[in-house]
């Protein structure tokens, strides 16, 4: 892996220990690292929007150091889109976190190319937004996991749709119900339940929502 300058800094939107609130790994103990910046079209129900203007530019080191005050070795890196800061100072973090045997996570849309870090799991949740879906299609082999949002009224065939034409496993999928606040998570479920269980799909609900609300950095 190509090395950079550890003084490079990262932009930098939040930083904070929590629950993984979704998806494979939910339940789990992590460090979240939040990247700002993300790639046009921006998605109309984005619920991060903070992190598109919201960001410090930190040194890698120090990014390093905030997450090693930390007891868990769990880190999330996700945004944003993180994958925008590969080659300016993430792949330098992820170096210095996996020569500490941290376990890492990358949430990403997909939207630009994944630069295949083997040793980390890939968690994308790929965007369709005004009628086509905002993915590259050579990113498929890099992901270890799909996450979608049921989103808008025709979710169902659009999602069909994407894991047929990418013939992605249907155990790595998993359908979450679109909403920021927990009353918008509880009246999606129920959609969301009967269609994964007719359909073969995992489900997840959306745990930090549920739990706090709308409440940030959780
Ligand atoms: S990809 Fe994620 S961070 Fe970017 S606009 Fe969409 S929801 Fe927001």
């Amino acid at each position: 892996m190509k090395k950079t300058d550890p003084q490079t800094s990262l932009p930098v939107s939040e930083i904070f220990s929590s629950l993984q609130g979704e998806g494979p790994f939910i339940g789990h103990p992590s460090v979240f690292l939040r990247l700002g910046g993300c790639v046009e079209p921006y998605c109309p129900w984005c619920d991060t929007r903070y992190a598109l203007e919201e960001m410090d530019d930190v040194p890698v080191l120090e990014v390093l150091e905030r997450i090693l005050s930390y007891p868990c070795r769990r880190v999330v890196v996700t945004g944003g889109e993180p994958f925008l800061s590969w080659e300016n100072g993430l792949s330098e973090l992820h170096r210095q976190l996996t020569e500490r045997k941290y376990e890492i996570q990358y949430e990403t849309s997909g939207k630009i190319r994944i630069p295949l870090p083997t040793d980390a799991v890939v968690v994308c949740s790929p965007k369709f937004i005004e009628g086509a879906w905002r993915f590259m299609k050579a990113n498929v082999g890099a992901v270890h996991y799909f996450k979608f949002l049921a989103c808008g009224s025709d979710w169902p065939e659009v999602i069909e749709g994407f894991v047929t034409e990418h013939g992605i496993d249907r155990e790595k999928v998993y359908i979450m119900p679109l909403g920021a606040t927990r009353q918008e998570q509880l009246d999606g479920m129920e959609a969301v339940f009967s269609f994964c269980v007719e359909k073969g799909y995992r489900m997840s609900p959306r745990l930090h929502i549920l739990t706090y609300d709308r409440r940030r950095g959780i």
